[in-house]
């Protein structure tokens, strides 16, 4: 039985004074033991969030990784940086990385390998342009992103899927719960024909782009769709209004 995974990704937003201020006024309210709630920080919030949420279940994540575990990387933090810090998650693939930073499928599948190396778990972000969703190949491209994300990732590790089409991110514009219950069922699909269909079955796929309070609860009760990554909303307090719709 998948658990339903909401998590938060704040982007280039607040910073420790802000975060921790947020954070206590909203962790009470979030806490919970049927979902799973994930918080992705900045890199210069991880330690404050972290302590300002002993005592709850509600776990820290980072936005970025690198894929070496120390040396003359300047400006990077490593996976085993993160888990040395009890850093549970990472948002890998994220498509503004992709997109404004060139990340590559192969950097990714990297960043997911050294993630899972370290016990952090990787939310692997996947999703098509408005383009390539006009031009009818948003699934043959989504397949590739997941297999390359893969490849050499034990079915037995333990990782997310945050399905995004980058239509949606941060415009307003949310896919339909229909629309996005498709997609998630054809990551299912992919992923039972790299695993099997029992292993398909226990991986937590999330559907993100302008998830809120009001779209929430049709999108998460579609049978394929584990829960959401949210941005923009995640930033304010309908982010406990979205949870509330989860659990
Ligand atoms: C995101 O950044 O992962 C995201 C889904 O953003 P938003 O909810 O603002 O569209």
């Amino acid at each position: 039985m998948r658990k339903t995974i909401i998590a938060g990704n704040w982007k280039m937003n607040k910073n420790p004074d802000e975060a921790t201020k947020f954070v206590s006024t909203i962790k009470n309210d979030i806490d919970s033991n049927d979902c799973d709630i994930v918080l992705c920080v900045p890199a210069i919030d991880l330690i404050s969030v972290r302590d300002c949420l002993i005592g709850t279940n509600i776990k820290v994540g980072a936005q970025n990784i690198y894929f070496e575990d120390s040396g003359a990387y300047t400006g990077e933090i490593s996976a085993k940086m993160l888990a040395d810090s009890q850093i549970n998650y990472v948002i890998v693939g994220h498509s503004e990385r992709r997109q404004l930073f060139n990340e590559s499928d192969e950097m990714i599948n990297k960043k997911v390998i050294k993630a899972i190396a370290h016990g952090i778990v990787p939310i692997i972000c996947v999703g098509e342009t408005l383009r390539q969703r006009e031009n009818h190949v948003e699934i043959e491209f989504i397949r590739m992103q997941i297999k390359n994300a893969l490849i050499n990732v034990s079915g037995t590790s333990k990782f997310v899927i945050a399905y995004e089409p980058i239509w949606a991110i941060g415009t307003g514009k949310t896919a339909t719960a229909s629309q996005a219950q498709d997609i998630c069922a054809e990551i299912r699909k992919v992923l039972a024909e790299i695993y099997d269909p029992n292993i398909a079955d226990e991986i937590q796929i999330q559907y993100g782009g302008s998830v809120n309070s009001k779209n929430a609860k049709e999108l998460f009760a579609m049978p394929d769709i584990d829960g959401g990554l949210v941005g923009g909303s995640s930033l304010t307090d309908d982010f406990v209004s979205i949870i509330k719709e989860a659990i």
